[in-house]
């Protein structure tokens, strides 16, 4: 069976075959934060459907080039930075270095290089970019000293998003009380410095000023993996107008197709809207661990659903995520234990597995067929080891299954995690000592201590360590 992605632009599913000639090599590029805040895990559901795809891809075989790229400059970061009063790269140094740790807690397989936009050496790139659109009559620089992408003069611009431009076609220049540009669409690529950015600048053939935010990953995909990428990805925010303005700069630059397919997740929402900053109605990852719920819950949340259908974040859902994870462990000790010491079986090497997971995911990525087959897999073989008729080599194939499919899940306990059960004891135990019994409070923490934990009480609430651990 041959893998198939539903292309944005085509809005199609197409069988997926990479630009290189031996098929082996992709190359993909996912659109990364902006450091002005702790991202939400609405913006990590996108990292995490695109840590789906890489790993999916990787499982059949292909070998992934990722970049990701990190906007460190725009007008929220130079905003931040101003309240704050400090220079820009110190306000978005711990916002990066909580980003990194945020996608290590949720198992997403690090990119190839994460440029970032204040780089000299890529600020370089989008001038040049920029001077060549301006050399193909595609940019103007316009009475604001502002420099803009002009659109009239890129026929293919809303292909991606399916628009039609002609509304916004409007003859005439049009004025606005920030700038001049000839058209209401016109994006700009160069914004020309003014007092509200600080000390924020760059020097550029157009006086001094800053990079647009599209540019940026024009600049940074042509750098760092050539003119033509195989996969971009992002939200579905991110059609428009931000991938159309990168299909408009980078083949207004290169004559040639920037992308081959274009992946668009749908949004993490809260009660039907996109959960997002403005609306004040995210989480952050933070938010999640410090009411217990631990990374790999969190990432099973977040993957559970169809990249394509929109998923609505609740708390019942988080605590299925917490019962699915819980059924996974729990089959996986019985197994490693059928493994050691279940009936020796005699006769041909046992199969195990199939093709079901990875034929579901081949489908657009799947993901609710994929567990479908995980967890039918997993009563399935719970009622042979129940009636005694699989044995120790039948089990042992199980578990080399499961680690193969979990190079794409990444879900197994690692033996630090704090277990689901452990934690859904500790969640009561908080509850008791809230309400102050504290007789159940003791019987919980020996609870605890029985499934090989302890519990201990400081300032900051209750800890959870593994017993004889620190
Ligand atoms: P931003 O920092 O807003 O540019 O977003 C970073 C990434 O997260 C982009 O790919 C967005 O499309 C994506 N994103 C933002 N909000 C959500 C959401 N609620 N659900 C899914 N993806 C989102
Ligand atoms: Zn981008």
């Amino acid at each position: 069976m041959s893998l198939h992605l539903f292309n944005t632009y085509s809005r199609a599913l197409e069988e997926f075959r990479p630009l290189e000639p031996d098929g082996r090599k992709v190359s993909m590029y996912t659109c990364g934060p902006t450091v002005y805040s702790h991202a939400h895990i609405g913006n990590f559901r996108a990292y995490v459907f695109e840590d789906l795809l890489q790993r999916h891809l990787e499982f059949r075989g292909y070998e992934v080039e990722r970049v990701m790229n990190i906007t460190d400059v725009d007008d929220k970061t130079i905003r931040g930075s101003l309240a704050a009063g400090v220079p820009l790269s110190e306000f978005t140094a711990p916002f990066k270095r909580a980003f990194f740790e945020d996608l290590e807690t949720l198992r997403i397989k690090p990119a190839g290089a994460y440029p970032e936009a204040t780089d000299g050496g890529h600020i370089r790139a989008m001038i040049a970019m920029i001077a060549k659109l301006i050399s193909r009559g595609l940019a103007y620089q316009a009475e604001d000293k502002s420099v803009y992408y002009r659109i009239k003069n890129f026929p293919e611009y809303g292909r991606l998003a399916h628009f039609d431009l002609s509304e916004l076609r409007s003859s005439g220049r049009i004025k606005s009380d920030e700038y001049d540009k000839e058209h209401v669409g016109d994006f700009a690529l160069w914004k020309a410095w003014d007092e509200a950015d600080g000390a924020v600048r760059w020097e550029s053939p157009w006086g001094p000023g800053r990079p647009g935010w599209h540019i940026e990953c024009s600049a940074m995909s042509t750098q760092l993996l050539g003119g033509q990428i195989d996969i971009h990805c992002g939200g579905v925010d991110n059609i428009f107008p931000h991938h159309e303005a990168e299909i408009a700069q980078t083949e207004g630059c290169t004559g040639q197709k920037f992308v081959r397919y274009w992946l668009h997740c749908a949004h993490l929402q809260v009660e039907g809207q996109k959960m997002s900053k403005s609306l004040g109605n995210f989480h952050t990852l933070r938010d999640l661990l410090a009411k217990g719920y631990s990374g790999r819950e969190i990432r099973f949340a977040l993957i559970r659903v169809h990249y394509r259908a929109p998923l609505n974040f609740t708390w019942e859902g988080m605590e299925e995520a917490r019962q699915a994870l819980t059924r996974i462990d729990g089959w996986l000790e019985r197994f490693r234990e059928a493994a050691a010491s279940a009936p020796h079986e005699t006769g041909s090497s046992p199969q195990a597995g199939g093709e079901g997971f990875g034929d579901a995911l081949d489908e657009d990525l799947n993901i609710s067929a994929a567990l479908g087959f995980l967890f039918e897999t997993i009563r399935e073989t719970n009622r042979l080891l129940d009636q005694g008729s699989l044995g120790q080599q039948t089990a042992a194939a199980w578990l080399a299954w499961w680690q193969r499919i979990d190079t794409v899940l990444a879900l197994t306990s690692s033996g630090d995690e704090i277990p689901a059960g452990v934690l859904q004891v500790a969640e009561e135990r908080r509850e008791a000592r809230l309400a102050k019994d504290w007789r159940k409070s003791d019987e919980l923490r020996d609870q605890i201590a029985a499934l090989g934990w302890e519990a201990r009480d400081g300032k900051d609430g209750q800890k959870i360590t593994k017993r004889g651990g620190l």
